[in-house]
């Protein structure tokens, strides 16, 4: 009998549902991990310098167009890893939204049979004037970032003024139903950490989700530490100073320890990859915008996909290189030790896909 495989009008590959061979073995690693979603990063540039994320004016170094994953080879490898059990894709960056087009991406992947969502997380610069075609396109939940309320803060912290843009994007992707709705916010100490109350606020007059999220040592200015780091703890005792806080848990495979209020407006929940690790349970894998396989954050190798994708390998073949990469995925963060002296990080994290 013909093995059945994956992808868009190709040769080596079809579109159909995904049955008999072409449902493969979970992708499972040596700790009995399971992937279901992955982050795929559409490009590394960014028209924001956020001073957590991007390297210094000057320095930065896209990566030249043609290396960048082309839409088909988007969705080829998304099939791919749809076949292997992934079950949910966010589309990140750089900003996403930077692709020119990208509702194209978005409508493919979620034709994808198999995949359940398609969710994508923005600066929100461009989203005003895109969400109506991403909601066309069958996209999701949207995660905005916003480290401030403050404009000038803002613009000192993303490198651009551009708070009143961002909040009209938050607005059109409510208008829009873009749903599961967050927002994402980096907090670090002596920049806003002051701000904690006031962005809870904000999200619960609208009754967003908000996240906050540990800051990491995948910056590109390399100026991370761990005193600038505002912890989970921190958080809870800020946010519960005003609100009693009811606690929700943690879903397998989530990294957020989720939070309500006693009057059920709106949730908060704290990513705290550095001070509370939640590797044990990871459920993410990553593809950066040049097809790189990342199997962690924190993973000193990118596995390169694009090189046999370009040169002719069939889907089996890409599977099994998947495969065999993820087996090796490292425990998590607490595989880096100290984190000053010991990690070099492959790239910083607009050119990983956060
Ligand atoms: N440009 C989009 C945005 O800012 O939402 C998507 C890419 S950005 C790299 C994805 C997420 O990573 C954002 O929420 C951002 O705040 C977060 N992030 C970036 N650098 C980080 C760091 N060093 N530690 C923790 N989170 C970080
Ligand atoms: Fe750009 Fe997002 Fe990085 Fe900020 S966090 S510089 S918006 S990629």
């Amino acid at each position: 009998m013909e093995t059945p495989t994956l992808g868009g009008g190709d040769a080596r590959s079809t579109s159909g549902p995904l049955v008999g061979a072409a449902l493969r073995a979970p992708l499972v690693d040596r700790r009995g991990r399971v992937a279901r979603k992955v982050r795929i990063s559409l490009t590394d540039r960014c028209n924001f310098a956020c001073l957590f994320c991007m390297p210094s004016k000057g320095k930065v170094h896209w990566l030249p167009r043609q290396e960048l994953l082309s839409f088909d080879e988007v969705e080829r490898l998304t099939r791919v890893l749809v076949s292997m059990g992934v079950r949910k894709v966010r589309l990140t960056g750089g900003e996403p939204l930077l692709r020119p087009k990208v509702e194209e991406l978005v409508g493919r992947l979620t034709r994808i049979p198999g995949l359940e969502e398609v969710d994508m997380t923005t600066n929100a610069w461009f989203l005003a004037e895109k969400a109506s075609a991403l909601r066309a396109a069958g996209l999701h939940g949207v995660t905005v970032s916003l480290h401030s309320l403050r404009r000038d803060r803002f613009h000192q912290i993303a490198g651009m003024d551009a708070l009143p843009r961002v909040l009209e994007g938050i607005e059109a992707a409510r208008r829009e139903g873009l749903t599961p709705l967050k927002v994402n916010s980096v907090a670090i100490r002596g920049y806003n950490e002051d701000e904690v109350l006031d962005l809870v606020e904000f999200a619960r007059e609208r009754d967003i989700a908000l996240r906050f999220i540990e800051f990491m040592p995948l910056d590109g200015r390399g100026t991370w530490d761990p005193e600038k780091v505002v912890s989970g703890h921190d958080l809870r005792a800020r946010i519960g100073s005003r609100y009693e806080l009811l606690p929700r848990g943690r879903g397998d495979g989530e990294t957020a320890q989720r939070w309500g209020f006693e009057d059920g407006k709106g949730e908060v929940g704290l990513i705290t990859p550095i001070t509370e690790p939640f590797c044990d349970d990871c459920d993410r894998i990553r593809l950066t915008a040049d097809g790189q396989f990342l199997t962690c954050l924190f993973d000193r190798a990118l596995h390169d996909l694009r090189a046999p994708l370009r040169a002719g390998a069939t889907d089996e073949e890409l599977a099994e290189t998947v495969r065999a990469c993820y087996d090796r995925k490292p425990p998590g963060v607490q595989y880096l030790g100290d984190l000053r002296k010991t990690w070099v990080k492959p790239r910083a994290m607009h050119a990983i896909g956060g």
